[in-house]
């Protein structure tokens, strides 16, 4: 909650105040130390950004204007024209356009690979590959990917591990402790959390995030003062409303689990989870996603969603209220339904997002749904 704060005194403002102001009087005779939104040095940025820095442990951080804003910047600090990235095939929709669509008409070679392949990455390495990257926990199959076979296969060869993990938040997922390099958040989500900021942050070194914000500059990605100052207004209740998305989905994962209507719940917390000892060793929590599969499939799952009274069908998750989707509409709507089953999201996979309402609450909402 305090991390980057400035001394205080009698009459400091609790609440922070917002520098809505774009430009700034400069001294005069001199080019260096201007501020203005577009380089990422308002006091809202800076002060948001020292905050995210210290909740991943990182020695700095750039906010961007969306999650995707930071993954195009962050990687394309990293790769010039010619080089190669490894990428794990099981990451957000739009990040395999940007990779495979807008990367390739920039000259950069990128391999999609199974992630849980053993040796799949080692295999697809080339002398060009710069960097290797993944998400975890994997957008919305909830797969956890275990880092330290990637980080040794990063570390002797030279090439930065980049993680997206968004899905956890750094309360229950903090990568640069196990690894990574690069940090990547969509902020639109947990950090945020209230579903009313669009926003991004990259953590790493500060020489490194000196090159993001560099490509920020120059590729218009910044963000408004007021989206800085919204995203620090809400980390100051990241911790509570995390935890509170950890029961409240563990709660649903166990209830679901026991309901002959719901095929498969993917949840880590689930000892039944591919990756429940992965995600226990490497995880502080769980996290607030759930995906479930119902025994009806894909018509089961429309009927599911239009009796839904509390939880709300709707894209984006991480915020305070639960909401429910479908991949196949949304984050992985540009594959065809074989493509989406390969990697896990068969037709009738439900994503939950799970908010921070009461957990009764939500199991009745459920219920009801499942029942009538
Ligand atoms: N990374 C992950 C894992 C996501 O789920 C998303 C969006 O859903 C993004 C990145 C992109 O974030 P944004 O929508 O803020 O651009």
């Amino acid at each position: 909650m305090h991390a980057g704060e400035e001394a205080h005194d009698a009459d400091t403002p609790i609440v922070t105040p917002l520098y809505q102001s774009v430009n700034y009087v400069t001294e005069v005779g001199q080019g260096d130390g201007l501020r203005y939104p577009r380089y990422g040095n308002t006091p809202n940025a800076e002060l948001v950004q020292k905050r995210l820095a210290a909740l991943d442990r990182a020695e700095a951080c750039i906010v961007l204007s969306s999650g995707m804003g930071a993954t195009a910047c962050a990687l394309l600090a990293l790769l010039r024209p010619g080089d190669h990235l490894l990428a794990s095939r099981s990451i957000y929709g739009g990040t395999q356009r940007l990779l495979t669509d807008e990367f390739a008409a920039l000259g950069i070679n990128v391999t999609l690979v199974d992630p849980h392949e053993s040796r799949g990455l080692r295999t697809h390495l080339r002398k060009e590959t710069r960097a290797v990257f993944l998400e975890s926990p994997v957008n919305p199959t909830c797969r956890v990917l275990d880092l330290r076979p990637v980080s040794y296969l990063t570390q002797e060869n030279g090439l930065a591990l980049v993680v997206d993990s968004t899905f956890a938040s750094p309360i229950n997922f903090r990568p640069l402790e196990h690894g990574a390099d690069v940090v990547i958040h969509s902020t639109t989500k947990f950090l945020n959390g209230h579903h009313d900021v669009l926003g991004g942050a990259v953590l790493g070194t500060a020489p490194y995030i000196e090159e993001v914000r560099q490509k920020m500059i120059i590729w218009g990605q910044a963000p408004d003062p007021f989206a800085c100052w919204m995203l620090e207004r809400g980390l100051k209740t990241l911790d509570v409303r995390v935890k509170r998305q950890n029961e409240n989905a563990m709660r649903i994962a166990l209830w679901c689990s026991e309901r002959k209507e719901v095929k498969v719940v993917h949840y880590p917390g689930l000892p039944s989870h591919p990756d429940h000892e992965i995600a226990e060793f490497q995880m502080d929590g769980f996290g607030g996603m759930l995906g479930l599969e119902l025994s009806g499939g894909g018509r089961a799952v429309e009927r599911f969603i239009r009796k839904l009274r509390l939880i709300r069908h709707a894209p984006s998750l991480g915020g305070v209220d639960s909401l429910v989707s479908e991949p196949r509409y949304s984050s992985h709507t540009h594959l065809t339904a074989e493509e989406r089953a390969k990697l896990g999201i068969p037709d009738g996979f439900l994503r939950l997002s799970v908010g921070i309402e009461d957990a009764d609450d939500l199991i009745a909402d459920l219920e009801q749904a499942l029942h009538s």
